[in-house]
């Protein structure tokens, strides 16, 4: 069965690039958008057909969203896959393919844009009975007003941004003395970065666990999710190494983790694949956002699971019901995913942007290399530091790091540096290999290199 004759992908990089392999397996075309820095890339030479849509800065061309749908209409292509970042939680840019009579490979815009709000989307699960950690429900209104609910909440609290993502406009307070300025600040990140000024204060967990669960759902009503994933090991609130499942999952935690994650996309209305995030410290968790789209770490839950995420997406975006039951999802050994980003891990993980002149990529059992990059290619400036995805499977966590040892071994990129020789040694950490992480993980372990 074809479920669309040709796709657009309004996206660059590995993760463009992911999306024509399964547009490929399945038949359909695949159309290229690209910037000019980009018109040597892989997703350009992957595509069926391509198309300049303009210069290097994000708004003139992978933000630009109505060269992108001008495209889309002359190409003949009748869905877009937004990817991850660019145009794939903004609502507007579903609402315009809506109009256009374009597929959006994602949930309604309606659901993009009231689970874009943190505020608005913890209010919805909380009146849901799904756990939430103490916030002021109203963002901040005064200063007053933020100062007798910070307090009564308890210090530490964090200002965030309601729009935010990517980990920007983030404040921890430790006290009332540091509170206003916070505020202040906190909302001026927030207008100048997301056009939206909207902050609100909640609880600060001093060593929590990131842990997230990938949800499917389609247009008919029917929900599943696909298990748990740990992304604690972050570096300025972003993730860096992801792994699937949850080292210190048990089947109480999950059962009552998974139930709250389904809750959240059915409250939402939500259908195509999501990522419900939660915190997780002493034995609670708490509802902190869904994400909208298909996540970077998508990856490591297809591992365990061995179902296809992004042929499931066009499925659904097709209006196919799930053919998959829960009890058809099985949970097979355990995988990890480490971010390979040109970035100086030494120098505070400054972009380190250049050619790369040499370049042999990992393989053997159990390893997935999903990369956007190759000899002789020039990583431009202005995008995502993000060049490569590397995945190991076992079958069980102990093979899996072994197997991540030994590809992070073999890996060789040259000319630029990269958080290889960091992964490298979180690999071959104690505390790691225990399974003993938290957000903090990077910073306490004292990690640079290895
Ligand atoms: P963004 O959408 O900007 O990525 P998130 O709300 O998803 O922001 O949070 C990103 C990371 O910030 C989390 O994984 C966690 O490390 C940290 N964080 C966010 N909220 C809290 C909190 N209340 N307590 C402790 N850490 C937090």
């Amino acid at each position: 069965m074809k479920y669309f004759n040709k796709i657009l992908i309004a996206n660059r990089g590995e993760i463009a690039i992911r999306v024509m392999r399964a547009c490929r397996e399945l038949g359909i075309e695949t159309v290229a958008i690209y910037s000019e820095p980009d018109k040597n890339s892989l997703h350009v030479k992957y595509a069926d057909e391509a198309y300049l849509v303009g210069e290097a800065h994000p708004s003139k061309s992978y933000l630009n969203k109505d060269k992108i749908i001008k495209t889309a209409l002359q190409s003949g292509a009748e869905a877009i896959h937004p990817g991850y970042g660019f145009l794939a939680e903004n609502s507007e840019f579903a609402k315009l393919c809506e109009e256009e009579g374009i597929t959006f490979i994602g949930p309604s815009w309606k659901c993009i844009e009231e689970m874009g709000s943190k505020l608005g989307s913890k209010h919805m699960m909380e009146k849901a009975g799904v756990p939430v950690l103490p916030y002021t429900p109203d963002g901040v209104t005064s200063v007053d007003d933020a100062k007798k609910i910070a307090g009564n909440i308890g210090y530490p609290v964090i200002v965030k941004a309601s729009a935010g993502g990517g980990g920007i406009g983030m404040q921890i307070v430790e006290s009332e003395a540091e509170l206003e300025e916070a505020i202040e600040k906190g909302m001026r990140i927030a207008k100048s970065a997301f056009g939206d000024s909207t902050v609100f204060i909640e609880k600060y967990l001093v060593k929590p666990r990131h842990i997230e669960f990938q949800v499917l759902c389609d247009q008919q009503g029917n929900r599943v999710h696909l298990y748990d994933r740990e992304c604690s090991i972050q570096r300025r609130h972003q993730k860096l190494v992801e792994e699937a499942p949850c080292p210190i999952m048990t089947d109480e935690l999950r059962e009552k983790m998974s139930q709250s994650a389904l809750k959240v996309a059915e409250v939402s209305g939500y259908y195509n694949a999501g990522t419900v995030e939660f915190l997780y410290s002493d034995g609670e968790y708490y509802f902190m956002e869904m994400n909208t789209r298909l996540q970077v770490e998508h990856t490591v839950t297809e591992m365990i699971t061995g179902i296809d995420l992004v042929r499931q997406q066009i499925k659904v975006a097709a209006g196919e019901e799930l053919s998959l039951s829960q009890e058809d999802i099985n949970l097979h050994g355990h995988a990890i995913e480490c971010r390979i980003n040109a970035e100086d891990p030494l120098n505070n993980f400054t972009a380190d942007p250049g050619k790369i002149v040499r370049y042999r990529s990992p393989g053997g059992p159990g390893i997935r290399v999903d990369s956007g990059i190759h000899m002789g290619y020039s990583i431009p400036p202005m995008y995502d530091s993000m060049i490569s995805k590397l995945c190991s499977w076992g079958v069980d966590r102990q093979e899996s790091i072994e197997r991540m040892r030994r590809a992070i071994y073999e890996y060789v990129i040259l000319g630029v540096r990269t958080t290889l020789p960091l992964h490298h040694a979180i690999m071959n950490n104690k505390e790691f290999v225990a399974g003993n992480t938290h957000t903090h993980f990077l910073k306490e372990e004292h990690i640079k290199n290895s």
